[in-house]
């Protein structure tokens, strides 16, 4: 992208003179934008700012009648500080312009008339244009986050972009300058963030994760009237159902509600994947896998949510969030597992400004220097652990039980005692988060003793166990007590078949109480829950639904 050369003059004569001259030696390089009042190039900035363009040189006529020159310098520095700023004056203006060094920082005046350009004007804008590359560092090319660091909204929305690989830009409002700036051209007040910017210079004031979703271009609408299969749950198992669902033929849509990868997005690191001997991260994982998905043709809907199922004779119909429905001739369920909550006071009023569900990466970067807290005794909350402790001063991992071999892998257990910064405090719990606007300490109970003790916190991530994603089906399929999904062998019961089951076969396996309704993964009952049995489950269950269709 060419930096701007931009000159201002209200004579227009010379101002189309002082831009063709612009042009004629720089404008391979730069682009040049003419403007005939102060008011004029203070509105073009604003916008240039905000599509986080580069301004080199401001080249300016000190004599202008509603604002002059030094006085638009004065006010373009607080939106481009190291843009080169040129004075254009007349002899009679020599020592305003001599002042003007001083007052409005400016690093050149030049006398008019300036001919010849090559000997009056060239060399000293090569001169300044130099010294600006010399100092210059690019701007972000992407979405800008405006916000505060404790705001929920805001960690949704970095949450959002962030699970979804959309690069972006994070600017804390309290710490960065620039953030103030960009808030005051998007015309928008502290009391309305977080606010988005896009590159294309428009701006997103206090938007929804749907929102910013449509404006960055994401497929939320189907494109067939019917299809094969619809995956429901972009995690390993759906990914991987949908992998093979498009590479047998099948019209295949995966639905979405958050972001591709499910709970394996989160894992910063896993290191038990067959074949990838220096782990991977989640996140890397989803995106190859959503790629080979859509390579096979496999159509993605995302950020959409399936909220109901229902069977009308051959077809299985599926409602989403916005009151659109899909129908197909099956649908394979997978929406793996939630974050169990942890129901303590104070965890509710800070989820998102201290206190987050899940390993949290966004915020870790975030969190450098800090004391970290991590609420969990299994392998996720080892991971997160091992994660933050490349940001944090120290991570201490709070767990129930005395000790963690019985619910984490030994390897682990290992990673941990390696890690200076880490300290695992066993026979603890939270007892209550405090704070006003965000997390400020943690009140912790000895399990044994019930002893509390207060300790200073700013963030807590709870990865306590989870629940399955399923409430939403209702009575359509059957579930177990805690809501797991019931499936093949699962569903016989002293060797019969649920009533409500019409065929005279027996479901298949991963077949749920629905002929053509399958499930797979984290969201089944009697799942291993590891991400290799989820990509296993997905992959059987696609055959299991072939053999369905060939028999409708
Ligand atoms: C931090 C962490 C680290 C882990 N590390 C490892 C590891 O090292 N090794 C290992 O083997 N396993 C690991 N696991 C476990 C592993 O990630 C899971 O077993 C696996 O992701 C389960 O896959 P799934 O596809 O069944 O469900 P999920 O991964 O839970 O995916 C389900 C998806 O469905 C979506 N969804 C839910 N409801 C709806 C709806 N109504 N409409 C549309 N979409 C919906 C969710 O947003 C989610 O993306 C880890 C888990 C976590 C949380």
């Amino acid at each position: 992208m060419k930096p701007f050369l931009i000159t201002v003059d209200d004579d227009f004569e010379v101002s189309r003179a002082v831009e063709r001259d612009l042009r004629r030696k720089y404008g391979e390089q730069y682009r040049v934008l003419r403007a005939e009042s102060g008011a004029e190039a203070l509105a073009s900035l604003e916008q240039l700012k905000l599509r986080n363009e580069m301004v080199a040189l401001f080249l300016v006529d000190q004599r202008m009648p509603q604002m002059t020159g030094v006085e638009f310098l004065s006010r373009a520095i607080s939106l481009y500080p190291e843009a080169k700023r040129a004075l254009l004056t007349a002899y009679a203006d020599t020592d305003a312009a001599i002042r003007a060094i001083n007052d409005a920082q400016v690093d050149y005046y030049l006398m008019k008339p300036w001919h010849p350009p090559e000997e009056r004007l060239y060399p000293i804008i090569d001169d300044l244009l130099e010294d600006w590359h010399a100092t210059f560092k690019s701007p972000f090319q992407g979405i800008r986050v405006l916000g505060h660091r404790w705001s929920p909204q805001t960690h949704q929305i970095k949450e959002f972009l962030g699970r979804n690989q959309v690069p972006y830009q994070w600017l804390d409002i309290e710490k960065d300058g620039e953030a103030a700036t960009l808030l005051q051209s998007a015309h928008a007040s502290p009391e309305q963030l977080p606010v988005v910017v896009f590159p294309d210079g428009s701006s997103l004031i206090q938007p929804t994760t749907f929102q910013v979703a449509e404006k960055v271009g994401f497929r939320m609408k189907a494109e067939q009237p019917f299809y094969d299969l619809i995956v429901i749950g972009a995690g390993p198992s759906g990914l991987a159902a949908a992998v093979y669902g498009g590479s047998e033929g099948l019209k295949t849509v995966l639905l979405e509600r958050q972001a591709p990868g499910g709970q394996a997005g989160m894992s910063s690191r896993i290191e038990n994947y067959l074949g990838f001997p220096a782990g991977l991260s989640g996140q890397d994982l989803a995106r190859r896998a959503l790629t080979q998905a859509q390579r096979f043709g496999v159509e993605l809907l995302s950020p959409q949510e399936a909220v109901s199922l229902r069977v009308a004779g051959p077809a299985r119909i599926v409602t989403l969030a916005d009151g659109s429905e899909l129908s197909g001739k099956t649908v394979l369920i997978t929406t793996g597992v939630s974050y169990r909550t942890l129901n303590v006071p104070g965890v509710a009023q800070l989820t998102g400004a201290g206190v987050y569900y899940g390993a949290g990466m966004t915020e870790a970067v975030a969190a450098k220097g800090e004391d970290v807290y991590v609420v969990g005794g299994a392998n996720s909350a080892g991971q997160a652990a091992v994660y933050f402790a490349r940001y944090a001063r120290q991570v201490t991992i709070l767990v129930r039980g005395e000790s963690l071999s019985a619910t984490m892998s030994y390897y682990l257990i290992e990673r941990l005692k390696q890690t200076p910064n880490i300290v695992v405090e066993t026979c603890v719990e939270v007892f209550e988060c405090r704070g006003t606007s965000r997390l400020e300490s943690l009140i912790l109970q000895d399990t044994k003793t019930k002893d509390c003790r207060s300790v200073p916190a700013q963030s807590l991530f709870i990865l306590i166990g989870a629940l399955p994603y399923t409430d939403w089906l209702g009575d359509t399929v059957l579930r177990d007590e805690h809501g797991f999904i019931l499936s093949g062998p699962d569903l016989v019961r002293d060797g019969c078949l649920p009533p409500a089951w019409p065929l005279a076969r027996a479901p298949y396996l991963f077949e749920t109480s629905v002929p053509g309704v399958f499930v797979a993964g984290d969201a089944r009952h009697g799942s291993i829950k590891r991400m290799a049995s989820g990509v296993g489950e997905g992959t059987i269950a696609e055959k299991m639904i072939e053999r369905y269709l060939d028999e409708v």
